[in-house]
Parts: C-alpha cells; sequence; structure tokens
C-alpha cells in the first residue's frame, strides 16, 4: 500500500468504516495522512423535525461523533483529523450544494491530498447522491495533486437501488485488517444489526470475500474509479 494522503468524504459517521474502513487501516499502517471529512450527522433522519432540539437527541448526535472518533482511532486515525458535521441527517437536499462542494473544496486546499474517496453516485440514501456531487463539483480538474478520485460502496445503502449495481474498478486488499473494519463498526453503538441485515459482521465479511474473488485475494474492498491521472 503506498502511503497516499488521503481524504475520505462521507455523508455520515459510520459510513466511511463500510465503505474504506479496512482501506483506512491499511493506509494508516503504511503511514499514510488520513483525514476523514462528514458532511452531516447520522441521528435525526430518525426523527421529526420538531424533535431536533431535544435534549435526548442532540445527546444522540454527541455520542455518534464520540463513537465516530472512536472507530477511528481503532483503524488508526487521530481525533484531529476527524471532522464531524452538524447538518441534519438525510436533509442535505436542503443545504445548497455549493455549500458542500465549498466545505470539500477547503479541505482539498488546506490537507492536500493526493487521493480523494466519496460516495457512489446511485445510493438510495440522499446525503450519499449529494456529497457524491459536491465531491465531484469540489474535484474538477482545475487544482493539480488529486491523483485518484474513487467512489466506495455503503452496505444497506449502495446495494439496495438494485437496477444499479455498483461496479468497482479497483481494489483494495484488506485481508489483514477486516477484523479491524468490523470492530470499528461494532463501536458505532447501535448502529449493527442482526444478520441478513447488510450492516450486520457476517455480511460486511461475506460482501469483502466477494469483493476479494474479484481482485484475487481474500478479502478486498471494492472501489469505482471517478478519475485517475497518471495511476
Ligand atoms: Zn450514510
Amino acid at each position: 500500500m503506498q502511503p497516499h494522503r488521503t481524504l475520505i468524504v462521507a455523508a455520515h459517521p459510520d459510513d466511511e468504516v463500510l465503505g474504506c474502513g479496512g482501506t483506512i487501516a491499511m493506509l494508516r499502517e503504511a503511514g499514510a495522512p488520513v483525514r476523514v471529512l462528514f458532511l452531516a450527522e447520522g441521528v435525526t433522519a430518525r426523527y421529526d423535525p420538531s424533535q431536533f432540539g431535544d435534549p435526548k437527541v442532540i445527546a444522540q448526535i454527541a455520542q455518534r461523533n464520540i463513537n465516530a472518533i472512536k472507530a477511528l482511532a481503532l483503524l488508526g486515525v487521530a481525533k484531529a483529523d476527524v471532522v464531524t458535521a452538524q447538518r441534519p441527517c438525510c436533509r442535505l437536499d436542503e443545504v445548497p450544494l455549493i455549500e458542500l462542494s465549498k466545505e470539500i473544496e477547503r479541505h482539498i486546499r488546506d490537507f492536500k491530498p493526493q487521493r480523494l474517496f466519496c460516495h457512489a453516485p446511485d445510493d438510495v440514501n440522499v446525503d450519499h447522491r449529494l456529497c457524491h456531487q459536491a465531491t465531484l463539483a469540489a474535484t474538477r480538474p482545475l487544482e493539480r495533486g488529486i491523483q485518484a478520485v474513487l467512489a466506495f460502496e455503503v452496505l444497506s445503502s449502495t446495494e439496495w437501488n438494485t437496477l444499479k449495481p455498483f461496479r468497482p474498478t479497483a481494489f483494495v486488499d484488506i485481508t489483514a485488517t477486516l477484523d479491524r473494519k468490523v470492530a470499528a463498526m461494532a463501536a458505532y453503538e447501535g448502529e449493527m444489526r442482526a444478520a441478513p441485515h447488510p450492516r450486520s459482521g457476517e455480511v460486511i465479511r461475506a460482501l469483502a470475500t466477494y469483493r476479494g474473488a474479484q481482485a484475487g485475494v481474500a478479502a478486498a474492498e471494492g472501489f469505482a474509479l471517478m478519475r485517475g491521472l497518471d495511476l
């Protein structure tokens, strides 16, 4: 694994683990600087807007962000490299897209990533799709330095769009870090479910095994290359 400076743009805390948790751990083991940028919190989709100010809901958002820091610490990412967000979950369609793009651009200028990972374009979740759109705008090839932009798949969203299956074209061997990926998901207390729900240890391992088979390794994460330069 080359130690590329890597920026992960994820809609909600836990998407980064499902999408590329094994890769994050591989990158950190190789000594790569990794920053994770979230665009929304991952809680309030389960509540009515009238409840957003409820102290119980506010506490859940804070806990989800604490869990993100715990999960990413298991993958080797320091708290200072985790950028959480307060935008309401599953309501990024109420935010001007340019606001999201400009935030991503700020991190590109500041962090100077060589590689950037973000959501795939056809996820069921609206925030995921907008995260993809905003990243496309933010990574338009005006600024030098980004060598590859890659889309990840997120179980319980990407595969639920059955007519538009995810087609990975690039793979990372995560055989050595799959256990840590599953442990990092478990750090998001309450987000894991029993199999056959996609957010279960069994299904996370099954997908890694399948993607691994596509690449000739025991376990892999698959990515769709959105743009590459001199790869
Ligand atoms: Zn999400």
